[in-house]
Parts: structure tokens; sequence; C-alpha cells
């Protein structure tokens, strides 16, 4: 479960990048979040991984309040915590297999991954992740060599491999083509489904938003302007 409870962000120079958000998500939810560039959505996600520290308010995430989360206990914290980003952050130079290790052994230096220092259950692990989001017989291949949408399935992979309860993603269809998007949309929402992983997503494609997330959250100038189900946004923005 996430709770902002009254959570203002304000940046050094100034700027307010959230105002006064009070919001609850329940485990297994999928919620996007829309709005426009500049809004606070990147803002908010980050705030929910302690990216970034919150200036005012308490934001609890699984009974742990976050700004409070120090040296190993964070890394502990964060390792629940999947993120996916639009940009897929992928090594382009190593396999997908390779990709999908590093997040599994977070502890060991890549290197090691490079050259396949690694468990067998981790391999196991991997294979499963990439197994989950469609993409097993690509595993041996380059990262480079998959298309943006296979990039982002293992960038996705590479989340789950972590095991993560909250999955965290920042704008990650923003980069794809209108079909593709769809595709990983629909992963998103089989993960959700499937292993009860809650979403928080980014997204400003209203219409994905609608048609995949459960739940839509309007922001506007660092305030939530909508909270609700996603088939009601119409009416009501
Ligand atoms: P979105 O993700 O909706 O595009 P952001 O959360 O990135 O919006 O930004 C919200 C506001 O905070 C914007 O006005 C943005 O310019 C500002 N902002 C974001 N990051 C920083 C930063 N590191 N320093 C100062 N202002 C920032
Ligand atoms: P998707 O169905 O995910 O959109 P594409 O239609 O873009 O995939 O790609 C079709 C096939 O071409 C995929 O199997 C992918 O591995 C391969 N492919 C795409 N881009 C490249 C590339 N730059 N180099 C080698 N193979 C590629």
């Amino acid at each position: 479960m996430i709770v902002f409870d009254h959570v203002s962000k304000i940046y050094p120079n100034g700027t307010v990048g959230l105002d006064d958000v009070n919001l609850t998500i329940q485990d297994g939810e999928f919620v996007a979040i829309i709005g426009r560039s500049g809004a606070g959505k990147s803002t908010l996600l980050r705030a929910v991984n302690r990216m970034h520290d919150i200036s005012k308010g308490t934001l609890t995430v699984n009974d742990t309040n976050v700004s409070g989360l120090r040296g190993k206990a964070l890394r502990h914290f964060r390792r629940e915590i999947g993120m996916v980003f639009q940009s897929f952050n992928l090594v382009s130079r190593t396999t997908v297999i390779r990709n999908v290790l590093s997040a599994r052994v977070p502890e060991m230096p890549f290197w090691r991954v490079l050259l396949g220092a690694f468990r067998k259950e981790d391999k196991i692990t991997a294979l499963e992740s990439l197994d989950k989001v469609g993409i097993l017989d690509k595993a041996y291949i380059r990262a480079d060599q998959l298309s943006g949408g296979q990039q982002q399935r293992v960038a996705l992979a590479r989340t789950l491999a972590q095991k993560p309860k909250i999955i965290l993603a920042d704008e990650p269809v923003a980069a794809l083509d209108p079909v593709t998007a769809k595709q990983v949309m629909e992963d998103f929402v089989r993960i959700n489904k499937e292993m009860g992983i809650s979403i928080l997503l980014n997204i400003h494609h209203v219409e994905l938003a609608i048609e995949y997330a459960d739940r839509i959250i309007g922001i506007r100038a660092g305030k939530i302007v909508y909270d609700g189900p996603s088939k009601e946004v119409d009416q009501a923005v």
C-alpha cells in the first residue's frame, strides 16, 4: 500500500513539483497517472522509491515511512520496487539474459554477471521472467538487436526478476509505436492481474490509460485534479 499524506515536493530552485498530495493506492491496483508535461508525474513516482526526498507531509510505502530510510534499509526497500523507464536503460552490447540477471544480483558487480558468475537459481528466475513477457526465445540475443517493444519487455523482465511488490513505470510506452505500445500495456495488465503486482504508471496517452488501467489519477501543477475509475474519466476531465 502506498499512502501520500499531505505530501509536497519543492525543488531546491523553488519549483513546486507536488502540492499537498493525498492519495492511497492499495496492493494489486493498476493506476495510470495522466497529466501534461511538467504536471508532476515523474516527481510523484520518484518520491515513491525515494529517488528523491519529499519536502512536506508523510509518504508511507508498505507500512514504511520512506523518508526515514537510510543505507541498507533503503537498498532493501528499493529491491521491492521495480522501475521501468521510457528509454529502457539496457546494457546494449550484452545479451538479454545478462541484462535480466543484473537485476537479480544487484549486490554483484556487473562484470561478474558479464563473466557468467551467477547462481543457477538466478538464471532460472531470469528465464522465467523472460517467459512472462513472451520473449524467452530472445534470451541469448544481444539487447541492441531487438526492436523497441522487445527491449521494453526485457526491461520489464529485468524488473520482474527482482520479484517486486510494486512496479513504477515512467512513460514506458512513450518511445514505442502505437501497436507496440498496446502490446506492452497488455504485458503490464498481465503482470498486474496474474502476479498481483501493483502497477503505478505515468502516461501522457489518455486513451491508453483509459483502455488498460483500472484507476486514473490526473495531475496538474503538482495537484491531484482527478482520481477515479478509468472508465469515467471522460466525463470528469
Ligand atoms: P512530468 O513528469 O509530469 O512531466 P515533472 O514531475 O518532471 O513533470 O515536473 C514537475 C515540475 O517540477 C515541472 O515544473 C518541472 O520543471 C519541475 N522539476 C522537475 N525536476 C526538477 C528538478 N530536478 N529541479 C527543479 N525543478 C524540477
Ligand atoms: P515488434 O513486433 O516488437 O515491433 P519489429 O517488427 O520491430 O518487432 O521487429 C521484428 C523482428 O526484427 C524482431 O524479431 C526483431 O528481433 C528484429 N529486429 C528489429 N530491429 C532489429 C535490429 N535493429 N537488428 C536486428 N534485428 C532487429
